[in-house]
């Protein structure tokens, strides 16, 4: 299977399928993949960087939720949440399970202010016919229920009473990670420079190392970097890396039953062991792309720390004991995923452009696309609507509750 080639001396291999990017998309779709005994293909994932110090993957809030206002977004997290609560069993290899996830299903709480209010109550709607448990609540409820909140603005409030939580990201993509390579998908730590586009196909991945690979069909995978990798095909993906910051903080006073609480001002925190943690998605004219990958320390002193503190009092009296920062893979033109096969290169396939929910579509995408990769169609979930096309077409699917 590997060869040299005599023309430049470099190595030359062939893989049926190339995965660009190892993280949690790019591994689960790897997973999924090698998963089906009766599909006798060679994957190869191709990830520059094994510790993976700026994967969007490994420096996650890695929560997950079903309240969107997309149905296809709620039934790929959905997927999600099942697939957590069994990856001890599903991710193990030969008898010895992953590290473990650490799934907590505290929930959701959206919060919204008269200005808000319209857009909740359509979520709420959208989400209790996709068979959501959700509840909404007034501010006498919410203070009822969560008496350690201050509902000053607050006109209505959504509650995820089921499927909705956090875990641990980083030990997700990890064990998606051990458990492709223990079924047979090579890890091959390189970087991706160009790719070979021959008769409106990928025939080639050319890789920084000098070695050549040839494919039957690539994987966009490649997170926030996506759009570089899509341009090496003479393709504009609308995909940018947004700076988000997340601090760790302590605090002295006891929270009871505190689920992610996301303020009427786009501030969230929730518990992190015996911490808590929080951030905000800076407003656009301080949001944008490709800012270094540091704490902008300022964003907790301005943003988030006044409206946590002003919503949940205990948080006037903390203490920033961590902090640090991540990409989302930002689709600037409608902020859900970008997946399936390209329009016009139909060997190019994308998996990306999640907008700060992919690792927790992670385990949904990954299925879909090996779905896609080995069958040529979806067989569960049918991710036709978050296709390419849609790009092409100006049709965007406008997602309301993105955080
Ligand atoms: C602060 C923060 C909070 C978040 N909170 C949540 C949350 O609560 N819930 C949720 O669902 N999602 C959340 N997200 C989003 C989520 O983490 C991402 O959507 C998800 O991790 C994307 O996974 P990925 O595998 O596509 O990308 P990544 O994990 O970034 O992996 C892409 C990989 O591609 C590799 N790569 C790139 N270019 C090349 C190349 N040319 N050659 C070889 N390899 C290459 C990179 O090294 C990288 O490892 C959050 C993100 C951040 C930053």
């Amino acid at each position: 299977m590997v060869a040299a080639n005599p023309g430049r001396g470099q190595v030359t291999q062939r893989y049926d399928i190339v995965i660009i990017g190892g993280g949690a998309v790019g591994s689960s779709i790897a997973y999924w993949l090698t998963r089906d005994p009766s599909w006798a293909g060679r994957v190869a994932v191709i990830e520059r960087d094994p510790a993976y110090t700026r994967a969007s993957s490994a420096l996650s809030a890695s929560s997950i939720r079903q309240q969107f206002s997309t149905p296809l977004n709620i039934h790929l997290s959905r997927f999600g949440i099942g697939f957590l609560r069994q990856a001890h069993e599903l991710l193990s290899v030969e008898g010895e399970p992953p590290v473990e996830l650490g799934l907590r299903e505290p929930g959701y709480l959206f919060l919204a202010s008269q200005a808000g209010e319209a857009v909740l109550r359509d979520n709420h709607d959208i989400q209790r016919r996709e068979g959501c448990a959700v509840e909404l609540l007034e501010p006498d409820a919410l203070e009822a229920r969560f008496p350690w909140i201050d509902t000053m603005n607050v006109r209505l409030a959504s509650h995820g009473i089921a499927n909705e939580g956090w875990f641990d990201g980083p030990a997700l993509m990890q064990a998606f990670r051990r458990k492709a390579r223990s079924q047979g998908a090579v890890y091959l730590h390189d970087e991706v420079i160009g790719l070979s586009v021959e008769h409106g196909q990928i025939a080639a991945v050319q890789l920084a190392s000098g070695s050549t690979v040839q494919t039957g069909a690539v994987v966009n995978a490649a997170g926030c970097w996506s759009a570089a990798i899509a341009a090496m095909a003479g393709i504009r993906l609308p995909v940018e890396a947004r700076r988000r910051c997340v601090f760790v903080f302590d605090c002295r006073e006891r929270i009871e039953r505190m689920p992610l609480l996301i303020d009427t001002t786009g501030a969230w925190s929730r518990p992190e062991g015996r911490f808590f943690i929080g951030g905000i998605s800076p407003p656009e004219d301080r949001d944008p792309p490709d800012l270094p990958l540091e704490v902008n320390h300022a964003e907790w002193e301005e943003l988030v720390w006044p409206a946590l503190a002003a919503r949940v009092p205990a948080f006037g009296a903390v203490k920033v004991v961590n902090a640090w920062a991540g990409y989302y893979e930002y689709n600037t033109f409608d902020q859900n995923g970008i997946v399936g096969p390209h329009p016009e290169i139909a060997n190019l396939i994308f998996a990306t452009g999640f907008s700060g929910h992919g690792i927790q579509q992670s385990p949904a995408v990954g299925r879909a696309v090996a779905e896609w990769l080995t069958g040529g169609r979806y067989s569960t979930l049918d991710l036709t609507p978050f296709g390419f096309e849609r790009i092409a077409a100006g049709r965007p699917i406008i997602e309301r509750n993105v955080v």
